[in-house]
Protein backbone atom coordinates (compact mmCIF):
# COMPACT_ATOMS: atom_id res chain seq x y z
CA UNK A 1 0.00 0.00 0.00
CA UNK A 2 1.41 3.36 -0.81
CA UNK A 3 1.99 5.54 2.37
CA UNK A 4 0.18 8.52 1.91
CA UNK A 5 1.16 12.17 3.26
CA UNK A 6 -1.27 14.98 3.53
CA UNK A 7 1.12 18.35 3.03
CA UNK A 8 -1.82 20.28 5.18
CA UNK A 9 -0.88 24.27 4.86
CA UNK A 10 -2.11 25.42 1.06
CA UNK A 11 -0.25 28.69 1.33
CA UNK A 12 3.49 27.09 2.38
CA UNK A 13 3.14 24.16 -0.48
CA UNK A 14 4.98 25.65 -3.26
CA UNK A 15 7.96 26.45 -1.39
CA UNK A 16 7.58 23.13 -0.08
CA UNK A 17 6.59 20.76 -3.05
CA UNK A 18 10.02 20.19 -4.81
CA UNK A 19 12.40 20.19 -1.39
CA UNK A 20 10.24 17.76 0.31
CA UNK A 21 9.62 15.23 -3.10
CA UNK A 22 13.57 15.64 -3.09
CA UNK A 23 14.37 14.67 0.84
CA UNK A 24 11.64 12.26 0.46
CA UNK A 25 13.63 10.20 -2.69
CA UNK A 26 16.49 10.66 -0.33
CA UNK A 27 15.44 9.15 2.69
CA UNK A 28 14.36 6.10 0.35
CA UNK A 29 10.47 6.92 0.53
CA UNK A 30 10.27 8.12 -3.48
CA UNK A 31 7.08 5.95 -3.97
CA UNK A 32 5.34 7.42 -0.99
CA UNK A 33 2.13 9.78 -1.83
CA UNK A 34 2.48 13.34 -1.41
CA UNK A 35 -0.51 15.51 -1.84
CA UNK A 36 -2.72 18.64 -0.46
CA UNK A 37 -5.99 16.84 -1.03
CA UNK A 38 -6.65 13.06 -0.24
CA UNK A 39 -9.92 10.72 1.10
CA UNK A 40 -9.20 10.88 4.88
CA UNK A 41 -9.19 7.05 4.70
CA UNK A 42 -6.04 7.21 2.94
CA UNK A 43 -4.03 10.06 4.87
CA UNK A 44 -0.77 8.42 6.69
CA UNK A 45 0.62 11.48 8.29
CA UNK A 46 0.06 15.04 8.03
CA UNK A 47 2.59 17.42 7.53
CA UNK A 48 1.14 20.80 9.60
CA UNK A 49 1.40 24.16 10.10
CA UNK A 50 -1.13 26.52 12.49
CA UNK A 51 -2.47 27.88 9.31
CA UNK A 52 -3.67 24.47 8.08
CA UNK A 53 -7.47 24.02 7.01
CA UNK A 54 -7.54 20.79 8.95
CA UNK A 55 -8.98 20.82 12.45
CA UNK A 56 -10.42 17.68 13.29
CA UNK A 57 -7.54 15.26 13.00
CA UNK A 58 -11.10 12.14 14.01
CA UNK A 59 -11.22 12.11 10.28
CA UNK A 60 -8.23 10.28 9.38
CA UNK A 61 -8.71 6.71 10.77
CA UNK A 62 -5.71 5.39 9.66
CA UNK A 63 -3.43 8.54 10.63
CA UNK A 64 -0.03 7.63 11.96
CA UNK A 65 1.23 10.83 13.46
CA UNK A 66 1.35 14.59 12.53
CA UNK A 67 4.65 16.07 11.52
CA UNK A 68 4.17 20.05 12.99
CA UNK A 69 6.37 22.42 10.44
CA UNK A 70 7.26 24.64 13.68
CA UNK A 71 8.89 24.45 16.49
CA UNK A 72 6.46 26.34 18.61
CA UNK A 73 3.13 23.74 18.85
CA UNK A 74 0.99 25.43 20.65
CA UNK A 75 -1.69 26.41 18.20
CA UNK A 76 -2.14 22.20 18.18
CA UNK A 77 -0.92 20.62 21.05
CA UNK A 78 -4.29 21.19 22.74
CA UNK A 79 -6.16 19.65 20.00
CA UNK A 80 -8.52 17.10 21.26
CA UNK A 81 -9.15 15.27 17.99
CA UNK A 82 -5.62 14.82 18.06
CA UNK A 83 -4.32 11.17 19.33
CA UNK A 84 -1.56 10.20 17.11
CA UNK A 85 2.06 11.39 17.96
CA UNK A 86 2.78 14.68 17.06
CA UNK A 87 6.23 16.24 16.08
CA UNK A 88 7.66 19.52 16.54
CA UNK A 89 10.41 20.86 13.90
CA UNK A 90 13.93 20.59 14.82
CA UNK A 91 15.58 21.87 11.86
CA UNK A 92 19.09 23.05 11.04
CA UNK A 93 18.00 26.10 9.22
CA UNK A 94 15.61 27.05 11.73
CA UNK A 95 18.22 26.95 14.55
CA UNK A 96 21.35 28.51 12.37
CA UNK A 97 19.04 31.54 11.91
CA UNK A 98 17.61 31.70 15.84
CA UNK A 99 21.66 31.62 16.92
CA UNK A 100 22.55 34.73 14.49
CA UNK A 101 18.54 36.89 15.11
CA UNK A 102 19.50 36.06 18.61
CA UNK A 103 23.57 36.91 18.36
CA UNK A 104 23.21 39.80 16.62
CA UNK A 105 20.62 41.43 19.23
CA UNK A 106 22.87 40.98 22.51
CA UNK A 107 25.74 42.51 20.56
CA UNK A 108 23.50 45.27 19.71
CA UNK A 109 23.15 45.83 23.03
CA UNK A 110 26.41 44.74 24.56
CA UNK A 111 28.49 46.81 22.44
CA UNK A 112 25.66 50.21 22.67
CA UNK A 113 25.30 50.23 19.09
CA UNK A 114 22.44 52.62 19.23
CA UNK A 115 24.35 54.88 21.27
CA UNK A 116 26.96 55.12 18.69
CA UNK A 117 24.04 56.15 16.37
CA UNK A 118 22.54 58.59 18.03
CA UNK A 119 25.59 60.27 19.05
CA UNK A 120 27.31 60.93 15.24
CA UNK A 121 27.05 64.42 15.50
CA UNK A 122 30.91 65.64 15.14
CA UNK A 123 31.80 64.82 18.91
CA UNK A 124 34.67 62.64 19.75
CA UNK A 125 33.22 61.27 22.80
CA UNK A 126 34.47 58.18 23.47
CA UNK A 127 32.43 55.38 25.78
CA UNK A 128 34.27 51.54 25.60
CA UNK A 129 31.70 49.07 25.78
CA UNK A 130 32.98 46.15 28.51
CA UNK A 131 34.33 42.64 27.39
CA UNK A 132 31.86 40.12 26.72
CA UNK A 133 33.40 38.14 29.53
CA UNK A 134 32.32 40.63 31.46
CA UNK A 135 28.91 40.93 30.57
CA UNK A 136 26.09 38.37 32.13
CA UNK A 137 23.47 36.70 29.62
CA UNK A 138 20.65 34.63 30.72
CA UNK A 139 18.68 32.52 28.22
CA UNK A 140 15.49 31.13 28.98
CA UNK A 141 14.71 27.82 27.71
CA UNK A 142 17.31 25.61 27.32
CA UNK A 143 15.79 23.39 24.16
CA UNK A 144 16.83 22.79 20.66
CA UNK A 145 17.36 26.94 19.91
CA UNK A 146 17.97 28.20 23.65
CA UNK A 147 20.71 25.86 24.10
CA UNK A 148 22.48 26.83 20.32
CA UNK A 149 21.95 30.37 21.30
CA UNK A 150 23.62 29.70 24.54
CA UNK A 151 26.36 28.18 23.44
CA UNK A 152 27.24 31.04 20.59
CA UNK A 153 27.19 33.39 23.50
CA UNK A 154 29.78 31.27 25.55
CA UNK A 155 31.55 31.35 22.47
CA UNK A 156 32.03 34.72 22.64
CA UNK A 157 32.62 35.13 25.45
CA UNK A 158 29.57 36.07 27.26
CA UNK A 159 28.99 35.15 30.90
CA UNK A 160 26.25 33.41 29.96
CA UNK A 161 23.09 31.27 32.43
CA UNK A 162 20.37 29.60 31.31
CA UNK A 163 17.05 27.91 32.85
CA UNK A 164 15.25 25.28 32.08
CA UNK A 165 12.40 22.67 33.36
CA UNK A 166 14.53 19.57 34.11
CA UNK A 167 18.61 19.98 35.11
CA UNK A 168 20.93 20.12 32.12
CA UNK A 169 24.79 20.47 32.14
CA UNK A 170 25.67 22.18 29.17
CA UNK A 171 30.04 23.24 28.64
CA UNK A 172 30.39 27.13 29.36
CA UNK A 173 26.64 27.43 30.67
CA UNK A 174 25.85 28.25 34.39
CA UNK A 175 22.35 25.86 34.22
CA UNK A 176 19.90 26.43 36.43
CA UNK A 177 16.23 24.78 36.55
CA UNK A 178 13.28 25.34 39.02
CA UNK A 179 11.62 28.48 40.52
CA UNK A 180 15.25 29.25 42.36
CA UNK A 181 17.15 28.34 39.43
CA UNK A 182 14.73 31.16 37.29
CA UNK A 183 15.14 34.14 40.58
CA UNK A 184 19.29 32.89 40.35
CA UNK A 185 19.29 33.73 36.54
CA UNK A 186 17.00 36.98 36.66
CA UNK A 187 19.22 38.79 39.01
CA UNK A 188 22.43 38.35 37.50
CA UNK A 189 21.18 38.98 33.70
CA UNK A 190 22.41 42.47 31.87
CA UNK A 191 20.42 40.72 28.68
CA UNK A 192 17.73 38.20 29.18
CA UNK A 193 16.91 35.87 26.46
CA UNK A 194 13.34 33.99 26.17
CA UNK A 195 13.12 30.66 24.28
CA UNK A 196 10.38 29.18 26.03
CA UNK A 197 7.86 27.57 24.64
CA UNK A 198 3.83 28.94 25.52
CA UNK A 199 2.48 26.05 28.04
CA UNK A 200 0.23 26.90 30.50
CA UNK A 201 3.28 27.47 32.66
CA UNK A 202 4.75 29.78 30.63
CA UNK A 203 2.31 32.20 30.20
CA UNK A 204 3.14 35.56 31.14
CA UNK A 205 6.07 34.13 33.03
CA UNK A 206 7.82 37.78 32.52
CA UNK A 207 5.34 39.16 34.83
CA UNK A 208 6.11 42.50 36.93
CA UNK A 209 7.69 40.52 40.01
CA UNK A 210 10.09 38.92 37.62
CA UNK A 211 10.78 41.76 35.58
CA UNK A 212 11.29 44.05 38.78
CA UNK A 213 14.14 40.77 39.37
CA UNK A 214 16.02 41.78 36.55
CA UNK A 215 19.44 44.16 37.49
CA UNK A 216 18.77 47.65 36.97
CA UNK A 217 19.36 48.73 32.95
CA UNK A 218 18.36 45.09 31.73
CA UNK A 219 17.61 44.53 28.01
CA UNK A 220 14.89 41.95 27.42
CA UNK A 221 15.53 40.09 24.62
CA UNK A 222 12.21 37.97 23.25
CA UNK A 223 11.91 35.52 20.11
CA UNK A 224 10.33 32.74 22.04
CA UNK A 225 6.72 33.87 21.90
CA UNK A 226 4.72 36.89 23.22
CA UNK A 227 2.52 35.73 25.70
CA UNK A 228 5.78 35.10 27.84
CA UNK A 229 5.66 38.39 29.03
CA UNK A 230 2.94 40.54 30.66
CA UNK A 231 2.66 43.92 28.14
CA UNK A 232 1.72 46.23 31.04
CA UNK A 233 4.46 45.30 33.02
CA UNK A 234 6.85 45.46 30.78
CA UNK A 235 5.65 48.93 28.96
CA UNK A 236 6.04 49.82 32.74
CA UNK A 237 9.39 48.32 33.25
CA UNK A 238 10.71 50.11 30.57
CA UNK A 239 9.02 53.60 31.66
CA UNK A 240 9.83 53.30 35.09
CA UNK A 241 13.70 52.86 34.11
CA UNK A 242 14.45 49.40 35.25
CA UNK A 243 14.61 47.93 31.86
CA UNK A 244 16.91 49.81 29.33
CA UNK A 245 15.34 48.50 26.22
CA UNK A 246 13.10 45.35 24.99
CA UNK A 247 13.56 43.81 21.66
CA UNK A 248 10.38 42.17 20.60
CA UNK A 249 9.91 39.68 17.84
CA UNK A 250 7.01 37.93 18.94
CA UNK A 251 3.54 39.19 20.29
CA UNK A 252 0.32 38.59 21.84
CA UNK A 253 -1.33 39.45 18.23
CA UNK A 254 0.15 38.81 14.83
CA UNK A 255 0.49 40.95 12.93
CA UNK A 256 1.02 43.44 15.93
CA UNK A 257 -1.86 46.19 15.26
CA UNK A 258 -0.02 49.49 13.99
CA UNK A 259 -1.41 50.87 17.03
CA UNK A 260 -0.19 49.23 19.31
CA UNK A 261 2.28 51.24 21.51
CA UNK A 262 5.33 48.52 20.99
CA UNK A 263 5.64 50.09 17.76
CA UNK A 264 6.31 53.89 18.56
CA UNK A 265 8.44 53.20 22.11
CA UNK A 266 11.05 54.70 22.15
CA UNK A 267 12.39 51.94 24.26
CA UNK A 268 11.02 48.92 22.37
CA UNK A 269 12.24 47.37 19.01
CA UNK A 270 9.83 45.36 16.85
CA UNK A 271 11.12 42.69 14.67
CA UNK A 272 7.61 40.85 12.70
CA UNK A 273 8.43 37.48 13.77
CA UNK A 274 11.30 36.87 11.66
CA UNK A 275 14.42 35.46 14.52
CA UNK A 276 13.84 32.47 12.40
CA UNK A 277 12.20 30.57 10.11
CA UNK A 278 11.68 26.74 9.29
CA UNK A 279 13.92 26.41 5.82
CA UNK A 280 12.13 24.16 3.88
CA UNK A 281 15.49 22.15 2.10
CA UNK A 282 17.18 21.15 5.48
CA UNK A 283 13.32 20.75 7.45
CA UNK A 284 12.08 18.58 4.27
CA UNK A 285 14.99 16.56 4.88
CA UNK A 286 14.10 16.11 8.86
CA UNK A 287 10.14 15.39 8.08
CA UNK A 288 11.15 12.84 5.15
CA UNK A 289 13.98 11.15 7.95
CA UNK A 290 11.44 10.93 10.68
CA UNK A 291 8.78 9.20 8.66
CA UNK A 292 10.72 6.79 7.21
CA UNK A 293 11.80 6.19 10.68
CA UNK A 294 7.95 5.77 11.65
CA UNK A 295 7.83 3.66 8.69
CA UNK A 296 10.74 1.19 9.97
CA UNK A 297 9.02 0.86 12.50
CA UNK A 298 11.44 2.91 15.41
CA UNK A 299 10.62 5.04 17.24
CA UNK A 300 9.78 9.12 15.86
CA UNK A 301 12.04 11.81 17.10
CA UNK A 302 11.05 15.26 18.71
CA UNK A 303 7.49 14.03 19.71
CA UNK A 304 5.25 16.55 21.63
CA UNK A 305 4.68 16.25 25.66
CA UNK A 306 1.16 16.83 25.18
CA UNK A 307 0.73 17.03 29.03
CA UNK A 308 4.01 19.27 29.61
CA UNK A 309 2.68 21.31 26.13
CA UNK A 310 5.67 21.14 24.45
P1 LIG B 1 12.44 23.04 22.91
O1 LIG B 1 11.21 22.29 23.20
O2 LIG B 1 13.60 22.33 22.30
O3 LIG B 1 12.99 23.74 24.22
C1 LIG B 1 12.16 24.35 25.14
C2 LIG B 1 12.99 24.71 26.35
O4 LIG B 1 12.17 25.42 27.27
C3 LIG B 1 13.52 23.47 27.10
O5 LIG B 1 14.81 23.71 27.58
C4 LIG B 1 12.52 23.32 28.23
O6 LIG B 1 13.04 22.69 29.39
C5 LIG B 1 12.25 24.77 28.55
N1 LIG B 1 10.98 24.91 29.26
C6 LIG B 1 9.73 24.59 28.85
N2 LIG B 1 8.83 24.82 29.83
C7 LIG B 1 9.54 25.29 30.88
C8 LIG B 1 9.19 25.70 32.19
N3 LIG B 1 7.93 25.68 32.61
N4 LIG B 1 10.17 26.11 33.00
C9 LIG B 1 11.46 26.12 32.60
N5 LIG B 1 11.87 25.75 31.37
C10 LIG B 1 10.92 25.34 30.52
O7 LIG B 1 11.99 24.26 21.99
P2 LIG B 1 12.87 25.05 20.91
O8 LIG B 1 14.15 25.46 21.54
O9 LIG B 1 12.92 24.31 19.64
O10 LIG B 1 11.93 26.32 20.65
C11 LIG B 1 11.61 27.22 21.71
C12 LIG B 1 10.54 28.19 21.27
O11 LIG B 1 11.06 29.14 20.36
C13 LIG B 1 9.38 27.58 20.47
O12 LIG B 1 8.46 26.92 21.30
C14 LIG B 1 8.78 28.81 19.82
O13 LIG B 1 7.84 29.38 20.69
C15 LIG B 1 9.98 29.76 19.67
N6 LIG B 1 10.35 29.98 18.26
C16 LIG B 1 10.32 31.25 17.76
C17 LIG B 1 10.69 31.50 16.45
C18 LIG B 1 10.73 32.89 15.93
O14 LIG B 1 10.99 33.10 14.73
N7 LIG B 1 10.51 33.91 16.73
C19 LIG B 1 11.09 30.42 15.56
C20 LIG B 1 11.09 29.12 16.18
C21 LIG B 1 10.72 28.91 17.48
P3 LIG B 1 13.54 21.15 29.36
O15 LIG B 1 14.83 21.19 28.54
O16 LIG B 1 13.76 20.83 30.76
O17 LIG B 1 12.46 20.39 28.66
Amino acid sequence: MTTTLLFASPPLWPAYEAPLRRALDEAGLGDAALVTEAEPEAVDYIIYAPNSDVKDFSVFPNLKAVLNLWAGVEGVVGNETLTVPLTRMVDSGLTEGMVEWVTGHVLRHHLGIDANLAAQDGTWSKSVPPLARDRAVGVLGLGQLGAACARALAGLNFDVAGWSRSPKTIDGIACHHGDSGLDAVLARSEILVLLLPLTDETDSLMNAARLSRLPQGAVLVNPGRGQLIDDAALIDALDGGRLAHATLDVFRTEPLPPEHQFWAHPKVTVTPHIASETRPASASRAIAANIARAERGEPLHHVVDRDAGY
